[in-house]
């Protein structure tokens, strides 16, 4: 039996917990070959990539950890004129200026197909180069918004093997964000609360939806969730700017996203997903009552006709089926 959903925050619908699981497929899908060494973001090849922009390194170790480089392909370049931070689409049929920068957040030295394979310090620094890029540029002043995002898997939009994530600096705050904090400031001119606080409260209330905790985070399964085990790490406590969180917080989060990840690979053995952090933009100041938050969605099920012409998504497993398997995993 299916049933409607909408998520609050989104405002999107998905159809949660059909029979379509059960369906045949026809498509096998290939175990994809490792690709093979040498591969740019490996130690040693650093004269592969752009000029770095940061690097990070563990305490009492020789090389680096973590390095932040420019993409080598860029979607967006800092070369081009700014135009202001601006709502895009306002001019209809005129371009805009491609603007903006585009970074490689490499995670580790050494090759790496999976972010659950770095120890928790390790782990804690690719958190900490992301709060380092927001500050750094918002500093700039010339950015409405910072997209981080990881793409894991081929089937996930991955080009490299090697563990990385990426940021694309941005002169509009992007649609999806922009609804995101309409909803969250209907709710809060409504209860005086975050939405994603009160989303929180709630699933811990329930606890069905819950896959772990930590002392100030929480990883559940949203009540609409897009994808067979979603899940959505955020802090309890409201904070709207992921950039301001403490180093302590920044632990926590980072041993948590690892945890889960970890879970949702085995449930899903070892399959694709997408995980991007939504935090509050950079231009609108007053508007506090957004809640930062990281979106973990696996690519079990495939985006097709229906979703494309619609917007709403088909997940054929409920959250809470998920959330209990992913406990247990
Ligand atoms: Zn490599
Ligand atoms: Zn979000």
């Amino acid at each position: 039996m299916s049933e409607f959903r909408q998520d609050p925050l989104s405002r999107r619908w998905v159809i949660v917990g059909s029979d379509r699981a059960a369906r045949p497929n026809e498509f096998v899908e290939l175990p994809v070959a490792r690709q093979p060494i040498p591969c740019p973001f490996c130690a040693g090849n650093e004269h592969e990539t752009p000029e770095e922009v940061r690097r990070y390194v563990l305490p009492g170790a020789s090389g680096w950890q973590v390095r932040v480089v420019p993409n080598k392909y860029p979607a967006v370049d800092v070369q081009q004129a700014c135009p202001g931070c601006l709502p895009l689409g306002s001019s209809l049929g005129s371009p805009v200026p491609g603007f903006g920068r585009h970074e490689v957040i490499i995670e580790s030295p050494r090759h790496l197909a999976s972010f659950s394979e770095l120890s928790d310090a390790e782990t804690e620094l690719v958190f900490r180069a992301y709060r380092d890029r927001l500050l750094a540029l918002k500093s700039e002043g010339r950015y409405a918004y910072v997209q981080i995002f990881k793409n894991a898997g081929p089937a996930a939009g991955a080009s490299l093997e090697h563990i990385h994530s990426q940021l694309l600096a941005l002169p509009a705050v992007p649609e999806v964000v922009a609804q995101e904090l309409a909803s969250s400031a209907e709710h809060f001119a409504k209860s005086k609360k975050s939405l994603v606080q009160s989303i929180i409260e709630n699933e811990i209330a329930a606890g069905e939806r819950i896959v772990a905790q930590t002392g100030n985070c929480v990883a559940f399964c949203p009540f609409a969730s897009r994808f067979p085990y979603e899940v959505w790490i955020a802090p309890a406590a409201h904070l709207a700017r992921f950039e301001l969180a403490s180093d302590s917080l920044l632990a926590e989060v980072a041993q948590l996203v690892s945890q889960v990840i970890r879970r949702i690979e085995s449930a899903t053995s070892g399959g694709p997903y997408n995980y991007f952090l939504h935090t509050q933009p950079f231009t609108g100041a007053k508007d506090e009552h957004y809640h930062w938050h990281l979106e973990i969605l696996p690519r079990v099920t495939k985006v097709a006709g229906f979703e494309w012409s619609t917007g709403c998504f088909i997940n054929p497993c409920p959250p809470e089926a998920a959330a209990a398997q992913l406990r247990s995993a």
